[in-house]
């Protein structure tokens, strides 16, 4: 079976994490000031901090933005369930807004009308690794005084036509490198810190509160444990290495698939960089062309050796948001289209062209 997703791991990797072990300092040791700093120069910021996952970013983020229990935030129902679901932690109320068709992305006039008096702040997503339009959202955000936090957790090596890396904005923004993601820490995030006070807040939030000082019993303020483990950081460091490599390969692989899935009648491709925004490559997700059973499809796929999945379920339509907001079909129906006949194809840098071959003539075969 041509697996889904496959992280890039190799002698490197082995040395750095070996080294780590072999410190002694297993957590909040050395390797966590040098994958922060690694990561900041690479996406061009000032400072990040390392944090557990990109759910915790997220979390730690909208803390850091000031949301407040009962503010409504504004944000996409087409996306990973985390950037919802970090709202509610702060007991604030997601409120959804439906996404343009081309880029998959949160549309920024639907957002605008989302917007009421007792919003916040804005959460947008680059869902796929597509840039969200930023310039229309900040401009939003500038005019209802709102702030925002990006979940750029799909987005590194992304681009925005006025001239940003994805997440390099000096909004609040979140990365993740879960095994799927464009780099792994195994499990790991970052929040990139638009001040120093930002980042001490962070730092001291990921640790229980702790003061920077780390002086044992001086917690001053509600913290958690959202550590990275110095073993997950020296991994990152290592994937750091060879980021540019492996972001290379994914543009190859996204290139052999639009070759090889061009002649397939009525499949809809993820959208081509245009005027300026360039997709950093996380996933390969199709649209089925009209009347074909997805979740067929995908069977039919698995049948062929070829891992498939539905891929992105609208978030207003799990049980959980249905049964606490009241959502149902028809609230979002650009998302709840695209939602009902997406499917993502294997995509990682190493995937060979025998393997895009056989992906390609297994989609064939079952739209036809
Ligand atoms: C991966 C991802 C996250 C964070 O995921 P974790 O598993 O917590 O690291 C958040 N938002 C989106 C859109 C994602 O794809």
């Amino acid at each position: 079976m041509i697996p889904l997703a496959r992280p890039v791991i190799g002698e490197r990797e082995e040395e750095l994490v070996l080294e780590a072990l072999r410190s002694g300092w297993l957590s909040l040791g050395p390797m966590l000031g040098r994958f922060e700093t690694d990561f900041a120069a690479n996406l061009g910021v000032p400072a990040v901090s390392a944090v557990s996952s990109g759910t915790a970013a997220l979390h730690l983020s909208l803390r850091a933005s000031g949301v407040e229990a009962g503010d409504e935030v504004v944000t996409t129902p087409f996306s990973f369930v985390a950037s919802s679901n970090s709202i509610l932690y702060e007991r604030a109320r997601p409120v959804f807004a439906d996404i343009d068709r081309r880029t998959l992305n949160v549309d920024p006039a639907a957002a605008a009308a989302a917007v009421t008096e007792r919003t916040t702040g804005l959460l947008p997503v680059h869902i796929f690794g597509f840039p969200a339009d930023m310039p229309a959202l900040e401009e939003l955000a500038e005019r209802r005084k709102l702030w925002i936090v990006e979940d750029a957790c799909e987005g590194l090596g992304g681009r925005h036509r006025d001239g940003p890396a994805i997440g390099a904005r000096g909004n609040l923004s979140t990365f993740a490198f879960y095994a799927n993601k464009q780099m792994t820490t195994g499990e790991g995030g970052v929040v990139v810190c638009p001040t120093g006070e930002v980042k001490a807040r962070i730092d001291s939030e990921r640790n229980q509160g702790r003061a920077p000082d780390m002086g044992w019993l001086d917690h001053d303020r509600l913290g958690f444990n959202y550590r990275l483990s110095d073993i997950a950081c020296a991994l990152g460091i290592a994937q750091l290495e060879r980021l540019a490599d492996m972001l290379a390969g994914r543009a190859r692989v996204a290139r052999l698939y639009r070759e090889a899935l061009a002649g397939i009648d009525g499949l809809t491709l993820p959208c081509e960089d245009e005027g300026g925004d360039e997709r950093g490559w996380f996933v390969f997700v199709v649209q089925l062309p009209d009347g074909v059973d997805r979740d067929a499809a995908i069977e039919g796929m698995r049948d062929r050796g070829v891992d498939a999945k539905p891929y992105l379920p609208a978030i207003h339509l799990m049980s959980f948001y249905r049964e606490r907001f009241g959502h149902r079909e028809g609230e979002f129906p650009v998302c709840e289209e695209i939602a009902a006949t997406s499917m993502a194809l294997p995509f990682h840098p190493e995937l060979t062209e025998g393997e895009v071959a056989q992906v390609g003539s297994a989609l064939t075969a079952v739209v036809s």
